[in-house]
């Protein structure tokens, strides 16, 4: 960095104070420079903002704290109810780990958010980025955090050329977001370095002639700011294909199961899955699967999803059955009308089944 920290805060939070996107997680804009929004919500923000857009959080944000306006509301949902709000953002294992860390806080804290990035990494689900905001904003504790943006945005500064992923360069970075941490308004000040990588140090094209730190950053005096940090290397996703067999049965139900508790997308309901065999499924197929007769598999469409390390390709069946009996339960299966489907989260491929279903 060019010239000293205290310089450096001191232009970054005024470009804050100044140009801050108002966020209904964040104070109200004209509130006294020294307030800090509520715990819970930093909390439940800071979540969802995880591998998430702004845009595509506001309103989850605002749904999940009608739903769940309190800690205590959070920590006695059930668990179904709490992954239902989540339905869309992806990434569930955010929503049941802020549950237990909800649970957590109750019994353990008296109801009350930890103040101390210590005491934050103690609960469930909490690592050292997001103990770091809540400390940090929501009570001025002295916390650094490096998330994506402030990672690029340090690099930047510092004209650190490594790929800021590396262990050792990350290391570098935690130790660098402390050493630049001013004494007061933490909360501020990490926000406003997250705010100037969304907005301003963007990965691609830095804004650098109306960027308002321009004469602390090393890498724009060097003009080497479009190569820092390094392009990551692309990686190949292995692609997944299933067969996606929706059992039409008597007066518009459909059959549903329960994933598994464990692994991607733990304790929601689908409409019956399976691999792809190399061909499409007969009838005789959905009855091994189900253990219900049904007509021959009708292929209605293909929906594809994709997540960080893997890719899925679904192909999608209707096929109808007037054998009303109860499906073989290797895994919990139910037969739901489709008003009956919305009180049951569902994985973002099966809502683009649904409306594949709903367009029939
Ligand atoms: Fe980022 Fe450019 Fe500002 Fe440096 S001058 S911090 S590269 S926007």
């Amino acid at each position: 960095m060019i010239g000293s920290e205290k310089d450096f805060a001191r232009s970054l939070l005024k470009w804050y104070d100044r140009s801050r996107r108002d966020l209904p997680w964040r104070v109200a804009p004209g509130s006294p420079k020294d307030a800090c929004p509520h715990a819970y919500h930093v909390l439940v923000s800071e979540a969802m903002l995880q591998q998430t857009q702004v845009a595509t959080v506001i309103p989850y944000f605002h749904r999940f704290l009608e739903l769940f306006p309190t800690i205590g509301d959070l920590a006695s949902a059930d668990e179904q109810d709490v992954l239902r709000a989540w339905q869309g953002l992806g990434y569930y294992s955010r929503a049941r780990n802020l549950r237990r860390a909800a649970q957590a806080i109750v019994s353990d804290h008296g109801g009350r958010v930890p103040s101390t990035a210590d005491g934050l990494r103690s609960l469930p689900g909490v690592g050292a980025y997001t103990a770091g905001a809540v400390a940090s904003i929501a009570y001025n504790s002295h916390a650094p955090i490096v998330d994506g943006n402030v990672a690029r945005v340090i690099c930047r500064l510092d004209r650190i050329e490594t790929d800021p992923r590396e262990r050792q360069t990350l290391a570098t970075l935690w130790r660098r977001a402390e050493e630049i941490l001013p004494a007061k308004r933490t909360g501020d000040f990490n926000s406003s370095l997250m705010e100037l990588g969304a907005t301003v140090c963007t990965p691609r094209s830095p804004q650098c002639l109306i960027c308002p730190v321009s004469a602390h950053c090393g890498a724009f005096a060097a003009r080497v700011q479009d190569r820092i940090p390094p392009p990551r290397k692309a990686k190949q996703t292995p692609l997944l294909h299933r067969d996606v067999l929706c059992v039409r049965g008597e007066g518009d139900t459909w059959l549903i199961e329960q994933r598994p508790a464990t692994g991607r997308w733990a304790g929601m309901w689908q409409f019956v899955t399976v691999e792809r065999n190399g061909r499409r499924p007969s009838a005789k197929d959905v009855q091994t699967a189900t253990g219900i007769a049904v007509e021959k598999p009708m292929l209605i469409g293909k929906a594809d999803h994709a997540l960080t390390h893997r890719r899925y390709a679904f192909d999608v069946y209707v096929c109808a059955t007037r054998d009303a009996r109860e499906p073989a339960q290797e895994r919990p299966r139910k037969w739901v009308t489709r008003s009956e489907l919305d009180r049951f989260p569902l994985p973002r491929p099966h809502l683009k089944v649904l409306r594949m279903l709903e367009a029939l």
